[in-house]
């Protein structure tokens, strides 16, 4: 059960803006992006716009009281100009290169920069618009720019170099160390040993990629918006529950087809209503529609945007010495090389593709039995899982949403938790402005009662929204600039109609913890320098804190205090609280299966060497599912290359692999809790501590081996999966 909403907990931004973040935090260099970044309006009305000042809100909120469409522009021109200005008087002052004139100047650069892309990219996420998209379809390329104007700034290098190699000779704290070795590397990774002609195409690239990636998001927010389910009679829809149909047709009324039935696109390829559409050609339309939606030949197919991105970032890693991209990518991740990555895959693969095979037998069988005469088809697999469960475990979910009431969840299972493990504190603030109504805010104060960051929570499904989950901050946590964390979880839930309680499933419960570990993860954050501040650590990383977060959704003393019938306040009945146990590995042959494929889909792609683009995106799919031996015809990958917003748009190229690496940690970290006490204060400060407070200023597998006193063992990934007995086979 945790495992799907491991997957659909994406923080893509957490990637996405982070490295922009990290990127926008530095610097810029004059000459180059001076002439791209001034074709737009003049910086104008800076006394009008409230991002060119900072926010006077508690913990320096975004001001969305105040904030219109029309101010992002300007302040990101007028941040990008600033910045340049900041920069290249770092770079060409006459003093010589030192820590404080260089780098600390270099973190210090580029504040309304950071402040109006953080509050853009965050709103373009969560609550975009035909406005905001344009903004961004100018301005990507500009910001690529922008942070090329920095990188491949040769002055500014020698000085960002000289204090390198000098680093020895410092008397340096580990975090300034750290902060060195970081903007030294960042420099090298972008190209600045580089000949100028080479540069040049370097800055050539990167501006297409960008341009490309926003192409990627409009065309995939569009395309899942288009290939929404709508039917005109509500007894296609049969096996859905009356509340289920009530928001269907809330959803028609929402886009102006009063009188029919909409059921929306998840980002997944599986779609949640096929669990309970007996209608099988519905089921079936439904799973074309998710699978074909970026693919039809219209203005929303991807193909030639990816294999193009394809071939570019192949272009880019082999100008900068590295065979692939994903050889670029992994250098600077836990996991160093694309083949260390693949081979944790890979070797899963066998044990998983053999369970889900049995699942899939054991569905025949119950179709066959059923007299029904068909083969088993992936738009049929949840479907009969849901039978073979109900009749395995008598189990549905019907049964269980009732226990699982939003608000109950997050304010006695969410923080529940977390008061119990560090001491935090939560009160709703309804004085801080949103930027959706939906949106709710709180404070946050530490276990001394002192205040420690404001979190966001933005839960229910919009078609302005993209899809899955994912935290971000509209604020990081900085001791040089004296901020504290402000921190924001986005998901999907799907919105109740209204006067109707939020019901949620039981995967839509471990998003909330899931998101909500990141969350932990940036207000915890207790460093000096924003490059190096909270979630802003490698990509098979960042997933670690989250993922391990959602085993307290189970914890029984956690459990207990949140599942409560939301009528009667009932606790669920231990019989369902058993069987949600005994079923939490029912499926995961499936569900282990799909994730594999789509994290070995990114390696094919991004393993690529230049000019080796394929023409056909279907059979290249097919040809790499089969090659790394993990296809299995009907369980389809996770996401299929068209619609992979992660390795696309999300900053998780060569990185979706990156849950697999994180889950290794996750279940790991866990059975040392569970060999310590569990649930406990100091079982708490001490993950804290040595984890959640460090942010990037120290190398994450050290970090891990010191807090656990030996490295990850992947035995309690097998365990958590049910996946022992495959994987040892007599
Ligand atoms: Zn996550």
């Amino acid at each position: 059960m945790k495992r799907t909403n491991k997957l659909s907990a994406e923080p893509r931004l957490v990637f996405a803006t982070a490295s922009l973040a990290a990127a926008l935090a530095s610097g810029c260099a004059p000459s180059v992006s001076t002439t791209t970044t001034t074709s737009a309006p003049a910086p104008a009305t800076g006394a009008a716009n409230p991002l060119f000042v900072e926010s006077d809100l508690p913990y320096h909120a975004p001001r969305f009281d105040l904030i219109r469409n029309e101010h992002y522009q300007p302040a990101l021109e007028e941040g990008m100009r600033e910045r340049l200005a900041e920069i290249d008087a770092i770079a060409k002052q006459t003093a010589p290169p030192a820590f404080e004139n260089t780098i600390v100047a270099m973190e210090r650069s580029g504040a309304l920069l950071n402040r109006a892309a953080k509050t853009f990219f965050g709103v373009i996420g969560a609550n975009t618009n035909d406005t905001l998209q344009k903004v961004q379809e100018i301005e990507a390329p500009k910001l690529a720019a922008n942070n090329d104007a920095i990188y491949l700034n040769d002055q500014l290098y020698q000085r960002v170099k000289s204090v390198y190699d000098n680093r020895a000779r410092s008397n340096f704290t580990p975090e300034q160390m750290a902060l060195v070795e970081r903007y030294n590397r960042d420099f090298v990774r972008a190209g600045a040993r580089l000949s100028e002609a080479d540069k040049v195409r370097v800055r050539a690239l990167n501006q297409e990629l960008s341009k490309l990636s926003t192409d990627f998001s409009n065309k995939l927010l569009a395309g899942t918006k288009a290939n929404a389910l709508v039917v005109d009679n509500v007894s296609d829809l049969d096996g859905l529950s009356a509340d289920e149909i009530q928001t269907a047709a809330q959803a028609a009324k929402d886009r102006g087809l009063t009188g029919k039935w909409v059921v929306p696109l998840r980002n997944t390829t599986q779609q949640p209503s096929q669990a309970e559409l007996k209608n099988r050609a519905v089921r079936k339309r439904l799973f074309q529609l998710s699978t074909m939606r970026t693919e039809r030949g219209d203005s929303n197919d991807t193909r030639a945007t990816i294999r193009r991105m394809a071939e570019l970032r192949a272009e880019k890693a082999k100008l900068l010495g590295y065979s692939s991209w994903a050889a670029y990518a992994l250098e600077t991740q836990g996991a160093k090389t694309p083949e260390n990555a693949i081979k944790l895959l890979t070797d899963l693969a066998p044990a998983a593709t053999a369970r889900a095979r049995t699942e899939a037998a054991d569905m025949q069988k119950l179709i066959d039995s059923q007299g029904a005469g068909f083969k088993l088809e992936p738009w049929d697999w949840q479907y009969y899982a849901e039978q073979v469960r109900k009749v395995r475990y008598s189990l549905d979910e019907s049964q269980i949403m009732p226990y699982f009431e939003l608000n109950n969840v997050l304010q006695n299972g969410v923080f529940f938790a977390a008061n119990r493990l560090y001491g935090i504190t939560f009160r709703e603030r309804h004085d801080i402005p949103v930027y959706q109504p939906d949106v709710r805010v709180f404070e946050v104060l530490d276990a001394n009662g002192q205040p420690l960051a404001l979190w966001y929570a933005d839960y229910f499904k919009r078609d302005n929204k993209q899809g899955g989950a994912w935290m971000d901050n509209w604020v990081d946590q900085s001791g040089l600039m004296g901020f504290k964390a402000v921190v924001y979880n986005v998901a999907n839930f799907t919105k109740p109609a209204a006067g109707q309680p939020a019901l949620l499933t039981y995967d839509d419960v471990t998003t909330m913890f899931h998101e909500f570990g990141h969350a932990l993860h940036g207000m915890f954050s207790n460093v000096q320098y924003p490059t190096l501040s909270g979630t802003n650590v490698p990509r098979d990383f960042v997933e670690f804190p989250s993922q391990f977060n959602e085993h307290w959704a189970l914890d029984p003393i956690v459990f207990a205090y949140y599942a409560k019938h939301y009528q009667t306040g009932a606790p669920m009945p231990a019989a369902l609280v058993d069987k949600i146990k005994q079923s939490r590995t029912f499926n995961q042959g499936f569900e282990t299966t799909e994730l594999l494929e789509a994290s070995l889909l990114d390696f094919a792609w991004h393993t690529l060497p230049a000019g080796a683009a394929p023409a056909d995106v279907d059979a290249f799919e097919a040809t790499a599912l089969e090659r790394y031996n993990v296809a299995v015809p009907q369980v389809p990958p996770r996401y299929h290359s068209t619609y992979f917003s992660h390795i696309w748009d999300g900053g998780y190229s060569a990185g979706y692999y990156a849950y697999t690496w994180s889950e290794v940690l996750d279940d790991d970290a866990f059975a040392w809790f569970r060999e310590h006490g569990g649930l406990t204060r100091e079982n708490g400060l001490r993950f804290r501590t040595m984890i959640l407070s460090k942010g990037a200023t120290e190398d994450a597998a050290t970090m891990y081996r010191n807090w656990r006193g030996r490295d990850p063992s992947v035995e309690a990934l097998l365990e958590e999966r049910g996946l022992k007995a495959d994987s040892s086979v007599k």
